[in-house]
């Protein structure tokens, strides 16, 4: 029998690792997340309150969950984060408390977030080019963003992690920028594999920039090899530093070596569905439960079956492949 404090799918995975969007509503529109036009948001009474997220966080920490991730839509859109951050950073068992976000409000919300206690953070950053960042999300925020990665790294949220979905033919030239500025600065480059879950983002095979192309292409740029730190870890990041010590690279390889086998992480969208991949077709409804007044053990109950039918894996390089019906953006991803 599985330990009560343990989630364990029907493949032996242990799931420790909660992603929580707080928000479906973006202010970017990033072409390979959502339509420049046409989303339509949650209404407010559709959102989980912080009081329902706080529930559901804290039975997942009893549950054995020691890692939460809070994303969205752009997270920090929500209001008064950092009451909910500083929430979660006082929950007994969350070990590992981290943001993503697109940067746009990072300058302001910075200091707060670390007050509350926030220790990790990532930034999407497609582009180190204002006029290309502008082509990808649709705006035009390349420098406001820039000084909340700065401001950040002030703060002491660094090493800051910068998040890059690289595409053939719009922002692949710009590895050996990528590569450079690892090499000159503290940040974490983390080149993520191009998926096919946003509305109309032109994903074909051919435009995903595979991370074994990526490795080879830093390291014609340097002239320097990359050595792996950590590879086919819990996590999905492969990790490489320099050989000559200067710099690191993480890979998300989603598309051409799936982490499938070792996932450890689970979502609940902002409207309250636990989704047990990032391509399920089915999702769970917590916050019906919630609303209805379940009971803890209810809830837990409900998420043990939900985690136990957990998918062998996303199917994007089989025939059979289904895009979720969800974008990125209303996932969270
Ligand atoms: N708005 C925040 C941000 O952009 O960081 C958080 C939410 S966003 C959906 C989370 C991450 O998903 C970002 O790093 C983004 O680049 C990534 N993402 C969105 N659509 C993607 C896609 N089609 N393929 C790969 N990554 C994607
Ligand atoms: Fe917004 Fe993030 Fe999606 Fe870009 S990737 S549109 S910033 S949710």
């Amino acid at each position: 029998m599985n330990d009560p404090g343990t989630l364990q799918d029907s493949f032996g995975r242990v799931v420790n690792n909660l992603r929580i969007s707080v928000t479906d509503r973006c202010n970017f529109r990033c072409r390979y997340c959502m339509p420049e036009e046409g989303v339509e948001w949650l209404g407010k009474n559709q959102l989980l309150t912080y009081e329902e997220l706080a529930r559901i966080a804290k039975v997942f920490s009893e549950l054995g969950v020691t890692k939460i991730r809070l994303t969205g839509g752009e997270p920090l859109m929500r209001k008064d984060l950092h009451v909910f951050v500083r929430y979660l950073s006082g929950l007994t068992g969350i070990e590992d408390l981290a943001l993503t976000t697109n940067g746009y409000f990072l300058a302001e919300q910075a200091q707060d977030l670390v007050r509350a206690g926030l220790k990790r953070i990532n930034v999407s950053l497609d582009s180190l080019d204002p006029l290309r960042f502008n082509l990808v999300t649709r705006r035009n925020h390349f420098h406001r963003v820039w000084e909340g990665i700065e401001e950040a790294g002030r703060q002491g949220l660094g090493p800051v992690k910068l998040n890059a979905v690289l595409i053939r033919g719009v922002n692949d030239d710009e590895i050996p920028r990528f590569a450079d500025l690892a090499r000159s600065r503290p940040f974490v480059i983390r080149f993520i594999e191009f998926m096919p879950i946003g509305a109309d983002d032109g994903w074909s095979p051919d435009r995903v920039v595979s991370s074994g192309e990526i490795i080879r292409r830093i390291e014609d740029h340097t002239g320097v090899r990359l050595v792996p730190v950590e590879r086919h870890g819990f996590q999905p990041a492969d990790r490489y530093r320099f050989e000559d010590g200067a710099g690191e690279v993480g890979f998300i390889s989603s598309v051409s070596e799936p982490f499938c086998s070792h996932c450890n992480r689970v979502r609940v969208t902002a409207d309250g569905r636990l989704r047990t991949c990032l391509f399920s077709l089915q999702e769970t409804d917590l916050r019906a439960l919630v609303r209805s007044g379940a009971s803890d053990e209810e809830i837990k109950t409900a998420i043990r079956g939900a985690v136990a039918r957990k998918e062998a894996g996303h199917m994007i390089n089989q025939p059979g492949f289904v895009r979720p019906e969800r974008t990125m953006s209303q996932i969270g991803g």
